[in-house]
């Protein structure tokens, strides 16, 4: 964990079940800002409507609300689209850019998500920037060249960068119910990070690397342990409260 000041834990509900209703995330942020383990950094990721309720129920509390995409601009002729800028004014402090649900159902690139990232930094929002590699490019060998690839062309490399985070979710993992081994974890975050050294301010804070894919109580521990692995992303795990309680305290 050298560098890294606390790990981070985000929960990202997409559109499930009863996290897409108001009486439905009530009790759940209500019962996460209770339960939120002292020794890591929270975000729950609830669909954008959903963000300014949340943000009040979660107000004065280490649990912090993030979005699931933004728009790269900041405003204009945009049906359906919401800005960092929106996100920032509803209480948002992060936001989930590149998800490889947004790439498959919206076609967004490496590009898109760099400028989704830079518009992020632009509205005063942390960036949680997500990567991985399909399971045809992790069984043709190609799985590191593509991850460097995605950092190289994904994040931003402003000078100014304040703060940025990095998820690796192999898109073969998400929701599959399959994780990498801890072994191949290891060396994928390792070569994260070394790219991302090539690329991000040496000053300033060091970038946060998440593990997301398949993330469950009982396997959190064992990827949290890694090197170079500061925190996870949790999607279908996040959806059941007492076991997103139950990974969050893995740091404890
Ligand atoms: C995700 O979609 O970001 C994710 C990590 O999902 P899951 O935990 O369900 O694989």
């Amino acid at each position: 964990m050298s560098g890294v000041s606390r790990p981070l834990i985000v929960a990202n509900w997409k559109m499930n079940g009863l996290k897409t209703s108001l009486a439905g995330i009530s009790t759940v942020c209500a019962a996460v800002r209770q339960g939120a383990a002292a020794e890591c950094d929270l975000v729950i990721c609830p669909p954008a409507t959903l963000i300014a309720a949340a943000a009040e129920i979660c107000a004065r509390s280490p649990v912090a609300l993030g979005g699931q995409s933004c728009h790269d601009r900041p405003r204009g002729a945009h049906t359906g689209d919401i800005s960092a800028e929106m996100l920032r004014d509803a209480g948002a402090a992060f936001v989930i850019v590149g998800h490889s649900e947004r790439r498959a159902d919206h076609g967004e690139t490496d590009a898109t998500t760099r400028a989704k990232a830079g518009a992020a930094i632009r509205a005063g929002l942390v960036p949680i920037i997500c990567i991985g590699e399909t399971r045809a490019e992790r069984d043709e060998g190609r799985a590191l060249a593509v991850l460097d690839a995605q950092v190289a062309n994904s994040v931003p490399s402003q000078a100014d960068l304040a703060e940025v985070v990095v998820a690796y979710e192999p898109i073969w993992a998400i929701g599959a119910g399959a994780t990498p081994t801890l072994g191949e974890v290891t060396v994928a975050h390792a070569s994260i990070r070394a790219a991302l050294s090539r690329i991000l301010p040496r000053q300033g804070p060091i970038a946060r690397l998440l593990y997301g894919g398949s993330v469950t109580a009982s396997d959190a521990a064992g990827l949290a342990a890694i090197e170079n692995v500061n925190g996870l992303l949790v999607g279908g795990a996040s959806l059941d409260c007492s076991e997103f309680l139950a990974i969050t305290t893995v740091y404890d």
